[in-house]
């Protein structure tokens, strides 16, 4: 489904676009602001495509011929602007793309949609081609930006569009989407869910991903076993670990989300809500011996390790030093 309703979350920004076309009161200029695979690309095909829909409505039918063609990435009144430099969308491709391309009228349908996507790529002289269209835009003309950064663009850019940001999708909804949409596992579910902050396109992501899948597995392994391991062991597992190197932060992450279960279930008792679930023998054994005051010990460990690793401190080392602190603590 490609319309606002196959959509997980962001209702405050489907509301607005919906009230938009109800009340006839369509922007020239949007932006949609969010992180990658947060869902900008989504909103933007749903908005032009319920604007283009032959029936007119709130949602796009999904039936009508310009339904059919936007769901095919077909439709001619729906443009995306492409650029040839993979860093860098410049002052060509805007003028031939689209601020000459807008002059001409729509092809078959109301309005002319374009959506740029990777906005925050617009050289500056891009933005300023782009500027004098917006300033003086066709009746039928609507431009989306598509950005991770608002702030990259020309304040004059920014006080001509309606800019909508993209918050957080809520973990409960992910869940259930990966779970009922993709046929996740729930205990797989779960820590994708809570790992990817509300963004889905992570979520999606890595439900899907083997080697991630292979992370959390070695991640679980290495927590229920790592207080107990005699230091010859230690060393091994830091071995281990650099097989991990290039995706250390999620590693890091899900240590990270082990212990905020095991402090979770000191403090509350509840099974509901942890992120490992499954593994409450582990948890609740752990949180039985550790202090409130270790737990918060090994969470700032795991942050001074993000840092240290950031700062090109040497990986074996500072691994070492944080599977240590986690082991007295
Ligand atoms: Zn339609």
């Amino acid at each position: 489904m490609a319309g606002f309703s196959g959509i997980i979350g962001h209702e405050q920004i489907i509301e607005h676009l919906q009230n938009a076309i109800r009340l006839n009161k369509v922007s020239h200029a949007y932006i949609l602001d969010g992180e990658e695979g947060s869902g900008k690309m989504l909103l933007a095909s749903a908005f032009a495509q319920t604007l283009q829909c032959e029936k007119g409505g709130t949602e796009a039918c999904g039936t009508c011929h310009s339904c059919i063609q936007a769901e095919s990435l077909n439709q001619p009144d729906i443009i995306r602007v492409t650029h040839e430099k993979p860093n860098s969308i410049g002052v060509d491709d805007i003028r031939d793309q689209l601020c000459g391309d807008i002059l001409i009228r729509p092809y078959s349908s109301p309005w002319k949609i374009y959506i740029v996507d990777e906005a925050e790529k617009m050289t500056v002289q891009a933005q300023n081609a782009l500027l004098k269209t917006i300033e003086e835009p066709p009746a039928y003309g609507i431009i989306l930006l598509l950005t991770e950064n608002s702030q990259s663009f020309l304040p004059t850019i920014l006080s001509r569009c309606v800019t909508l940001k993209l918050r957080p999708v809520k973990e409960e909804l992910i869940r259930k989407y990966l779970m009922e949409e993709l046929h996740v596992p729930d205990y797989q579910a779960d820590v994708c869910a809570s790992f990817a902050r509300g963004n889905v396109g992570k979520a999606k992501r890595l439900a899907q991903s083997e080697h991630f899948a292979e992370l959390r597995d070695e991640v679980i392994h290495l927590m229920r076993h790592l207080r107990d391991m005699e230091i010859y062991e230690v060393t091994e597992a830091v071995r281990e670990a650099v097989k991990y190197k290039e995706d250390i932060d999620d590693y890091l992450d899900l240590m990270a989300l082990w212990y905020r279960d095991v402090l979770l279930f000191k403090a509350t008792r509840q099974i509901d809500g942890l992120v490992f679930s499954d593994e409450i023998n582990y948890i609740s054994a752990q949180a039985a011996k550790s202090s409130y005051e270790g737990l918060e010990h090994i969470l700032n460990a795991l942050e001074k390790a993000k840092t240290r690793l950031k700062a090109n401190v040497s990986f074996e080392l500072t691994i070492e030093l944080l599977m240590l602190t986690i082991k007295e603590n």
